[in-house]
């Protein structure tokens, strides 16, 4: 943890300030290394107070060896006040696309111009411990879609599906699954977030589904689209067109490449199939603690990616009345490319029942 409170010291350093608090529950995790759900940092050149209530000052004393573990009075913000008076500190930043506005105000109350700062930044480019726990979670999610595709036939509930992939992301490891597990089927699978529902899968549908599992706070994230039974021509078709399309966006990622230009690379391919506007959402996104965090793979991707950033390609082409596609994998920038993580197959899979 402490190469990670060393780059906030540099980042307050180079914006002037004296110290920062930090709420975010994600960089409260990254920063200290307590996972509680509860406290705030104080972070500042020489200091590292961790702020939090009697239920988890002992874990934090385990989980935080670097922090001074301060409990709290009922009220966190008169303790925050008192140890930032005690500091002396004027100068003081807060995540201000964190902290809500009654927040806010009691923030200013104890220091007069509380600059807006953004720590979200420091968590893009992975360490050796966060990528060990992204290829956990990533296989974990891999061998459970091994485990529900016999389960994938005409007549099984979608909600049914998305249950029996959480809990064999569970059996096999995971802390929890990391967002609503996806599971749309037939003209549903055109519904690019498509939550799973009491539809029951037909043959002949298109079943997108899409899932991840957690480990050590480290979401993955993948998406399969398969057809249970045989696929018509057109089914192929629109598979084919954004497995290319897939294909191309992962080798198009590499250190050094703009978000938008990996974006640029599938895009092409989908517009210059004649679907371009049935592929309305980003390529793909950065991944780590948090299921959506920078840098963003789409058409306003202005961050460059660098080596050990985490992210996910995953075109789609989605057709309104008729269903939709879409395949998605995580992979790990490297100087010269990306790593694929997920190892699912991305043949397209015509399931027998
Ligand atoms: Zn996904
Ligand atoms: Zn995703």
């Amino acid at each position: 943890m402490n190469h990670r409170l060393l780059r906030v010291r540099d980042y307050l350093r180079q914006n002037s300030l004296e110290g920062v608090i930090v709420a975010k529950p994600e960089n409260r995790r990254y920063l200290s290394g307590f996972t509680g759900s509860a406290g705030m940092l104080l972070i500042g050149a020489e200091e590292a107070r961790l702020i939090t209530d009697f239920r988890y000052t002992e874990q934090a004393a385990q989980q935080a060896p670097n922090y001074t573990i301060i409990k709290h009075a009922p009220d966190i913000y008169d303790t925050l006040a008192a140890e930032i008076k005690a500091l002396g500190w004027s100068k003081i930043g807060f995540e201000s696309d964190f902290v809500n506005y009654d927040s806010y105000k009691r923030i200013a109350e104890i220091v007069a111009e509380p600059a807006p700062v953004q720590l979200d930044g420091l968590r893009m480019v992975k360490d050796d411990s966060e990528l060990a726990a992204i290829r956990k979670a990533v296989e974990i999610a891999d061998s459970a879609f091994q485990d529900i595709l016999p389960l994938l036939k005409p007549g099984a509930r979608e909600r049914d599906i998305a249950l029996e992939i959480e809990f064999a992301m569970r059996r096999r490891g995971a802390e929890k699954h990391g967002f609503e597990t996806i599971v749309a089927s037939g003209v549903r699978s055109a519904l690019p977030h498509g939550r799973a529902s009491d539809k029951l899968i037909e043959a002949g549908d298109f079943v997108t589904i899409d899932f991840g599992a957690v480990c050590d706070g480290y979401t993955s994230d993948a998406t399969r689209t398969v057809v249970v039974g045989k696929a018509s021509a057109k089914q192929k078709e629109i598979y084919r067109i954004v497995l290319d399309a897939q294909l191309a966006g992962v080798a198009a990622v590499a250190a050094g490449k703009l978000g938008k230009e990996v974006d640029a690379v599938a895009r092409k391919i989908i517009s210059d199939a004649g679907y371009g506007e049935n592929f309305g959402h980003g390529l793909g996104h950065g991944l780590g603690l948090f299921i959506h965090e920078n840098p963003r793979l789409s058409p306003v991707g202005d961050i460059t990616l660098a080596p050990n950033m985490v992210v996910t390609v995953e075109p789609g082409i989605y057709l309104p009345g008729w269903g939709g596609v879409r395949i998605e994998d995580t992979v790990v920038v490297t100087p010269a490319g990306a790593a694929i993580l997920t190892a699912t197959s991305k043949e397209l899979l015509e399931l027998d029942w």
